[in-house]
């Protein structure tokens, strides 16, 4: 039976307030889109704060946390090193514009973490990385063209802002007002996991390709893993034709793995960026990768980056210990665990509702498609059953279980999490399917 979508703001009049005030002051009330229910209906949710798997919103509701902002808080919300290490660099000052020595002791954690990378660079978000990324790769190639899949996300950045065009492998169109067709024109887009249109792009426009920028496990479409043809594909070709390989692991960097989807993959790029969990919480970015490709970057070379606030001490105090905490106490074998556990219940109560779903998971980031097809790309993500999720999101906020406002986005599990809350929202959501 259908049901209507529940009205959100019965239970939560502070949140009504805060967002007809924030609406007056911010286009659609929010920073970031993805924040303001647009996909799910209802008025979102405001918070007051968070502790370990909680938020707690303006009327004094209690959420289990399956977001985590998004990505960074994998150990889960005010981890004490990360409170402590903050603490300690707030009381030294908060902002310098000239080098710190927590700046190299970040970049050492992050190229001893991840393989691929022997210099690289802080930013101070994933879209300042990949936007940087790909700049980097057309000074070092002297090329233009760059390669994106549809459904993956790179953060907003203009070239990196294109949908595919009117026929495969042609060049793409705006994806959002304000991208000009001039930047556009250098981004092709193709299917995710299509090895063939892969291989058709490079025997078209091989010689003017700068790189090849992708997420190795897609989160920003729900999630969806790789094929092993496809990654082979991607660094085969990318070799042949002396364009860059650039792993997108701003989402899946120090989640999936310490050393990334990489390190799972089996995969060596030219270029990484890093994001979300790299600053524990607080604004980092970071790109980096091969000391010869790295040293194209100003001022060592010749390709522009700069900013005022890269290297922040807060910043990268958070991202210093978070890092440090993953590494000596590696939660991922617990968030495997848990992470199946919810697997398994999620499926089991959508078996037991006759609900048509496919679940994909890696580690601790999953999606539960209310689509019955493989997902392998964004043509089958595309025929989702959207209103279906929107009424299962609304009745899992409002019994207290805080998931993704959208259905292409993961959920995370965090290493705050435990067995009780997992199974505390296995029940929901089976209570939830019985009522789509
Ligand atoms: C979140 C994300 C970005 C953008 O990062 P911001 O910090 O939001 O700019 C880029 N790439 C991927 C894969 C992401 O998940």
């Amino acid at each position: 039976m259908k049901s209507e979508t529940p009205a959100l703001p019965t239970k939560r009049p502070a949140s009504t307030a805060a967002f007809e005030r924030a609406l007056r002051l911010m286009p659609g009330g929010v920073n970031s889109p993805a924040r303001a229910f647009g996909a799910v209906g209802g008025s979102p949710v405001f918070i007051d704060r968070a502790d370990g798997a909680y938020l707690f919103d303006l009327d004094g509701n209690r959420y289990l946390d399956y977001i985590g902002s998004w990505g960074p808080q994998i150990l889960g919300h005010r981890p004490p090193a990360v409170v402590e290490a903050l603490e300690r660099a707030l009381s030294r000052g908060t902002s310098y514009g000239a080098p710190t020595e927590a700046e190299s002791e970040l970049a050492e954690q992050i190229i001893d973490a991840v393989a691929s990378i022997e210099k690289v660079r802080l930013v101070s978000s994933g879209t300042e990385a990949t936007m940087s990324a790909v700049r980097l790769a057309r000074g070092f190639t002297g090329r233009d063209l760059i390669i994106k899949f549809s459904g993956n996300y790179h953060g907003h950045v203009d070239s990196l802002l294109v949908a595919a065009g009117s026929s495969a492998a042609t060049l793409g169109a705006p994806s959002s007002p304000g991208v000009t067709s001039g930047t556009t024109k250098d981004t092709l887009v193709l299917e995710y996991n299509d090895v063939a249109e892969l291989a058709q792009a490079f025997s078209v426009h091989g010689s003017q390709i700068a790189g090849v920028i992708f997420e190795p496990v897609v989160g920003n479409m729900g999630v969806v893993k790789p094929s092993e043809e496809f990654c082979q594909s991607l660094r085969q070709l990318t070799r042949e034709h002396g364009a860059l390989l650039i792993c997108d692991e701003v989402m899946t960097g120090f989640r999936v793995a310490f050393g990334g989807a990489q390190s799972l993959l089996g995969l060596e790029p030219d270029l990484t960026t890093l994001g979300k969990i790299v600053g524990g919480g607080l604004p980092v970015g970071a790109y980096g990768g091969r000391a010869d490709v790295m040293d194209h970057i100003l001022p060592v070379g010749q390709v522009f980056q700069a900013g005022t606030l890269s290297g922040n001490p807060l910043a990268t105090a958070a991202g210093c210990a978070t890092l440090k905490q993953l590494k000596e106490t590696p939660p991922y074998e617990r968030l495997e665990k848990l992470s199946a556990r919810l697997e398994a219940g999620l499926r089991k109560a959508a078996e037991a509702a006759g609900v048509p779903h496919t679940l994909a998971r890696v580690g601790s980031m999953m999606t539960l498609f209310f689509n019955p097809e493989p997902i392998v790309s964004w043509r089958e993500a595309s025929q989702c059953d959207t209103d279906r999720f929107a009424r299962y999101f609304c009745h899992l906020l409002d019994r207290g279980i805080y998931m993704p406002c959208s259905q292409y986005e993961a959920l995370f599990v965090s290493a705050a999490h435990c067995e009780d809350d997992i199974d505390e929202t296995i029940a929901a959501a089976g209570e939830a399917m019985q009522t789509l």
